[in-house]
């Protein structure tokens, strides 16, 4: 196959995460009989400084027209000024909206290697293999807000609406990483209490029951759901959620590994390109010294080879080849605890190696 991987590697360690992201997929390019074209775009800070503009119009386009986005992070205290014209994470949001990514795909899973570095005890987090599909362009983060007078002071409201077809088209893309999964779903929902999630509660039950029924369903009230996490992890499959609610959830669940530096992200649409990075930022304290983990970024680039290329086998090798390194003890510093870490060139390079 011959596809265009737009890369954008953006601030902080950006640059050099991806630049070991975009090593492995040459390799694997190489291995599997590909050919990736894979064109650099500036994003976030750096794309301020060079036009003004956290997302050029030229980075936008190239996106639009390529098979996927390999995104690093963006963001860093030079252009945190309050008073900015406009921020790094404007790009962010933009190229979400723009690119229609409603989904956002945040596997959680915990590396028998590593557990020690996990805030739970082993019996509880061993064993933990999660994918959370967080809605991601609906919701209160997206409906109607205002203030108004109060005779206390002022009122302020957040409306939550969706419609359903948000709901429908969010809750397939769950079912169907169920269907390549252990066919579990759960969906999480506060039906005791919204309307909201009453809709959301409704709908997913008749797409799930009509298109699905071979999954394995289950809903969990959210409160319930953030106890859970942290009582039985183990128990959950795939969880698909609503805007707000995977917002605070996903990031309960990004400690149970206990390293941001492992745990990939994807946010897609119904069609055209998905953007594919790590969860952690740009990690201003540590850029420049070649010591950042690159491992979530190359863990990005093997969802991306799944989910926007249906590339299984090309993503299981990257996969395979990550948890051969660390079954073999190397380290990065972030998850070195007192032994000895190498760099982020040469994790890098053992994972090339191993692939
Ligand atoms: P962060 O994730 O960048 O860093 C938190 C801590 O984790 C830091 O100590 C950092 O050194 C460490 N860390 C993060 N990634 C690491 C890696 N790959 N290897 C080793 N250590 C790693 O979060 P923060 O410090 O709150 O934010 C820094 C900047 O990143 C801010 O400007 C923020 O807005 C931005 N940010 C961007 C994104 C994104 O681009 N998607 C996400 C979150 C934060």
């Amino acid at each position: 196959m011959h596809a265009t991987i737009v890369l954008l590697p953006g601030d902080g360690i950006g640059p050099e995460i991806v630049a070991q992201g975009k090593r492995v997929l040459e390799v694997i390019a190489k291995r599997f009989g590909h050919t990736f074209d894979m064109p650099e775009h500036a994003i976030g800070g750096n794309a301020i400084d060079s036009c003004g503009d956290p997302l050029p119009e030229e980075t936008l386009n190239a996106c639009k027209k390529s098979n996927a986005v390999l995104l690093g992070a963006v963001g860093g205290p030079k252009w945190d000024d309050p008073k900015a014209k406009t921020r790094p994470e404007a790009g962010l949001l933009r190229i979400r909206k723009e690119l229609g990514l409603f989904a956002n795909l945040r596997p959680t899973k915990t590396w028998d290697e590593l557990l020690d570095a996990s805030p739970l005890k082993r019996e509880i987090v061993a064993g933990t293999d999660i994918l959370f599909v967080r809605e991601l362009t609906g919701g209160i983060y997206f409906g109607e807000s205002g203030r108004k007078p109060h005779p206390s002071g002022e009122e302020a409201w957040n409306v939550m609406i969706y419609s359903t077809g948000e709901i429908e088209r969010v809750v397939r893309v769950a079912a169907d990483a169920a269907r390549k999964r252990r066919g579990k779903l759960t969906m999480v929902d506060k039906a005791n209490v919204l309307e909201a999630s009453r809709l959301w509660r409704q709908v997913s039950e008749r797409v799930v029951k009509t298109e699905y029924p071979d999954l394995e369903y289950n809903v969990v009230l959210v409160d319930s759901m953030a106890m859970h996490l942290i009582s039985k992890p183990r128990e959950f499959d795939v969880v698909v959620t609503e805007n707000l609610f995977g917002d605070i959830l996903t990031d309960e669940a990004s400690m149970l590994p206990g390293s941001l530096g492992l745990l990939p992200s994807a946010s897609i649409g119904s069609s055209g390109p998905g953007l594919f990075e790590p969860i952690h930022g740009s990690a201003p304290d540590i850029a420049g010294k070649n010591i950042a983990n690159p491992l979530a970024t190359i863990l990005a680039a093997a969802m991306m080879l799944r989910y926007s290329m249906s590339m299984n086998a090309e993503a299981d090798a990257i996969e395979d080849a990550v948890s051969r390194v660390l079954k073999a003890g190397h380290r990065t510093k972030d998850i070195a605890g007192t032994g000895p870490s190498i760099s982020t060139t040469e994790m890098g390079d053992l994972v090339v190696g191993m692939l």
